[in-house]
């Protein structure tokens, strides 16, 4: 069995939905398609949740009649038959009413999560809705039931795949399965998210807990570049990159894969392949085990940091001191990025700022404390790169004229990132699509 992901743009418009309904029904094994919300729904469910939250209900109202429109037109394009078009308008309809409903009652934030599961829940429903009308033979999966994350937010495979395993068991005829992405159920049972760009990690999630075949993300370009596409112009797929490889680029801010999104691929050994919908017989990228190349593969940039520096000369030749400053990021559920020490002083990032100011306050007694705000992260991607010749001089050969606040090297062998400012960003990626890739 494999489990294919289509993204919003995939399935954005009535066209494309028909052209994954092809891709999906092409192959013989038996398939769980996982889709996202489509474009623009979940960032519009958004700015609905923050107007209600605000108290900005004409606004809300506005915005929901808006989508209710847009949602109104897709489905006069999708399906063309008498009871396909009657089943159609009941979904859209009973989920703008419920959207309607949520605008009179009080606002919570468990109420949110509800607004935001909207989209996938809409986009699935749809999506069967045409299928049934193709006479495409088919299962509903609703995630609900499944997906799942404990009190710390965190999904576990082995119950997902419990009560996965049991849903499949009930269909055991059926080939084709249509489940949402993004949406889960939290330890409290109420409705809640994998966080923006989530589908990504259900597909993977769902592919550990099934040990599909492959998890193939489908997407709106042909596989990983080797730098952001939307900064910079000309940027290359990479055919091949280790769980690794990837798991760093997305981490590190590569859009295309949400960040937590390669673990459970690679936990239970599963191929990844990012593949383009709009060009399905693209190579794109595949991940898995090994990396098939030495040297650098791609840059990433992570936005919305923020650095701290604890300066204190009792840091010298003592012990203890980094378990004592750990321990208050740990206090505050807060991860740390990248990490550098000298004698006197070390500088870390983070990019959960929820806390900061408790972590500030937290931090003083050990010594001085500066705080820059609004830097970004610049990981240079690769296998075994600390040891590819002249990687150093390369990589600061390409960037003389752009001041670096961080370095983190030999961390990992598949990593060197650098902490710059973020006014600095559009001009360090492609500086280094030329100095690293010699792409102009
Ligand atoms: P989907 O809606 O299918 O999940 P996303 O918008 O989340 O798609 O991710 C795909 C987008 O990621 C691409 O259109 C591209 O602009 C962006 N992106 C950022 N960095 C990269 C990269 N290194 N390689 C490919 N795409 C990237
Ligand atoms: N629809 C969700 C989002 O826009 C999840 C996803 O697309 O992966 O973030
Ligand atoms: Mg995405």
């Amino acid at each position: 069995m494999k489990v294919m992901k289509f993204g919003g743009t995939s399935v954005g418009k009535p066209e494309r939905m028909l052209q994954v309904a092809e891709l999906v029904t092409a192959g013989d094994e038996p398939v769980i398609v996982v889709l996202s919300a489509l474009s623009g729904t979940t960032n519009a469910l958004v700015t609905i949740g923050e107007n209600i939250a605000k108290g900005d209900r004409t606004v809300a109202k506005q915005e929901i009649d808006k989508l209710q429109t847009h949602y109104q037109d897709f489905i006069s394009k999708l399906v063309k038959k008498e009871p396909s078009i009657e089943k159609a308008k009941a979904i859209v309809a009973e989920h703008f009413e419920f959207l309607n409903i949520i605008l009179k009652i009080s606002f919570s934030e468990a109420l949110s999560k509800d607004i935001l599961a909207q989209g996938e829940l809409l986009s699935t429903k749809l999506f069967s809705v045409y299928l049934e009308e193709q006479g495409i033979d088919h299962e509903l999966l609703p995630a609900l039931e499944f997906m799942s994350i404990d009190s710390y937010d965190e999904p576990q495979i082995g119950s997902i795949k419990i009560r996965l395993s049991q849903l499949l068991r009930k269909h055991k005829a059926k080939k084709l399965f249509v489940t949402q992405g993004y949406i889960c159920r939290n330890a409290r049972g109420e409705v809640d998210n994998l966080k923006r760009g989530g589908s990504d990690y259900t597909a993977s999630l769902i592919a550990a807990a099934i040990s599909a075949s492959v998890c193939e993300i489908w997407t709106d370009i042909d596989g990983m570049h080797n730098n952001d596409p939307r900064i910079v112009k000309k940027t290359v797929p990479v055919e091949q990159l280790s769980f690794e490889e990837a798991a760093e680029l997305a981490y590190f801010g590569a859009k295309i894969l949400h960040p937590a999104s390669i673990w459970p691929a690679q936990t239970y050994k599963v191929p990844v392949k990012l593949l383009n919908t709009m060009q399905p017989e693209a190579k794109g990228t595949t991940i898995s085990e090994i990396s098939e190349s030495v040297g650098v593969k791609a840059v990433a940039a992570k936005d919305n940091i923020t650095a701290i520096r604890i300066k204190s000369s009792r840091m010298l030749l003592a012990y203890g001191f980094l378990r004592k400053i750990f321990e208050v990021f740990e206090k505050y559920r807060t991860p740390i990025d990248m990490i550098t020490t000298s004698e006197v002083a070390v500088s870390l990032t983070i990019d959960h700022t929820t806390h900061l100011k408790d972590i500030l306050k937290e931090l003083e007694p050990f010594g001085t404390i500066e705080v820059d705000k609004d830097q970004v992260i610049i990981s240079v991607v690769g296998n075994e790169i600390s040891q590819t010749k002249d990687i150093i001089k390369r990589l600061f050969g390409s960037i003389v004229n752009i001041p670096v606040r961080m370095v983190s090297y030999g961390g990992s062998p598949h990593n060197i990132s650098l902490l710059v400012s973020a006014k600095n960003k559009t001009k360090i990626l492609q500086q280094l699509n030329k100095g690293m890739f010699g792409l102009d």
